[in-house]
């Protein structure tokens, strides 16, 4: 990929940032700070305050923490001011003032990670480092089409060697911050401007028309539970009720035997089957409880629980169910969890 274009963009371009004017490490590093939970217009308007009262890391160093509280009010997360005033006492006498160049140390002061890290070494020292904010991550996502879940570490370092063989020898400065700029102006995550876009003809996800499901997520799938009780009413002749699951649902289409689902495990008495279940107008007696399985789906739980019954005399012909016997069973298609119960419930079977 060639990214001649997106610079020469990014250099036409380019929002005027009060940074960008003047980007020493301590102006890089206070922008950086005050941008990671702020919004970019009330950023720029904290960041002149702050700079016209702590112009460098010795006013900051030099300052009561109180002050930069104050400066700091309406910003919210005011760990970053304390880290700001902290990591500035560490620099001034650790460095004498002088920002380290080296991301290993960059990241031994406080309140710099990696992300941080890689924005001063770059932006103010022209390291060869990548920057990879989320407006990068979309970026590179799209223009290489990259599949896989943005939330997991190994595609972070897919998509930082990406950015890394793309900067290639360009300024690492002006690389880092044309993505960035590419990624909040024009690569949105929502109706990128593809048409403004300087990379639309080397963009994979562009070509293949999917700007808007890159990147993509991992889905957290929250499991459901549910509770199925099945019942063998099983007559003198050996024949037993069976039902088609008919619903918009699970297992749609096969068979199994008669079922009420509660909302929770709880034990059923006989009061409740005859509501349920066609037992009207036969004798029963109690069910008898048979055997349980935790049946696992992708996205559920099956707790499911097999119960006896044993009816003095035929079975009643009831709409919506079939009497089969054991050997007629086998031409009606069970699910896998049924089978198994089937197995526990007429063994010989
Ligand atoms: Fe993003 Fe569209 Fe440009 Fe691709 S073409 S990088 S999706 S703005």
């Amino acid at each position: 990929m060639n990214v001649r274009k997106l610079l020469a963009w990014y250099l036409e371009y380019a929002r005027d940032l009060p940074w960008r004017k003047y980007p020493t490490p301590y102006n890089v590093w206070v922008s950086e700070i005050i941008l990671q939970q702020t919004q970019m217009s009330r950023g720029v308007e904290y960041y002149k305050k702050f700079i016209e009262e702590f112009p460098d890391v010795f006013a900051l160093s030099n300052a009561d923490e109180q002050d930069v509280l104050r400066l700091w009010q309406g910003l919210g997360y005011y760990s970053r001011a304390r880290n700001l005033h902290c990591a500035a006492k560490y620099i001034v006498q650790n460095h004498q003032g002088v920002f380290p160049e080296d991301i290993a140390e960059l990241k031994k002061i406080k309140g710099i990670g990696d992300y941080t890290a890689s924005a001063i070494a770059s932006i103010a020292f022209d390291s060869k480092a990548v920057v990879a904010d989320g407006n990068v991550i979309r970026v590179i996502s799209r223009l290489f089409y990259i599949q896989e879940p943005v939330d997991i570490v190994l595609t972070i370092k897919t998509i930082k060697a990406h950015a890394f063989l793309l900067m290639g020898d360009h300024r690492p400065s002006l690389f880092n911050q044309a993505m960035m700029e590419l990624g909040a102006l024009v690569c949105k995550p929502v109706n990128p401007a593809c048409s403004s876009c300087p990379m639309i003809d080397q963009c994979k996800a562009f070509a293949s028309d999917a700007q808007m499901t890159i990147p993509v997520k991992s889905k957290k799938i929250k499991r459901s539970e549910r509770y199925f009780h099945y019942f063998f009413i099983n007559d003198s002749a050996g024949s037993f009720y069976l039902k088609q699951r008919t619903n918009d649902d699970i297992w749609k289409q096969l068979w199994e035997l008669p079922l009420i689902e509660t909302e929770a495990e709880i034990k059923l008495d006989v009061g409740d089957l005859a509501e349920f279940l066609p037992l009207n107008k036969i004798t029963i007696a109690n069910p008898s409880f048979i055997a349980r399985k935790l049946h696992k789906l992708t996205h559920r739980d099956i707790h499911a629980s097999f119960y006896r019954i044993d009816v003095h005399g035929l079975l009643n012909e009831t709409e919506g169910f079939v009497i089969v016997t054991q050997e007629q069973r086998r031409a009606y298609p069970v699910h896998n969890l049924m089978k198994w119960g089937f197995e526990v419930i007429i063994p010989q079977y």
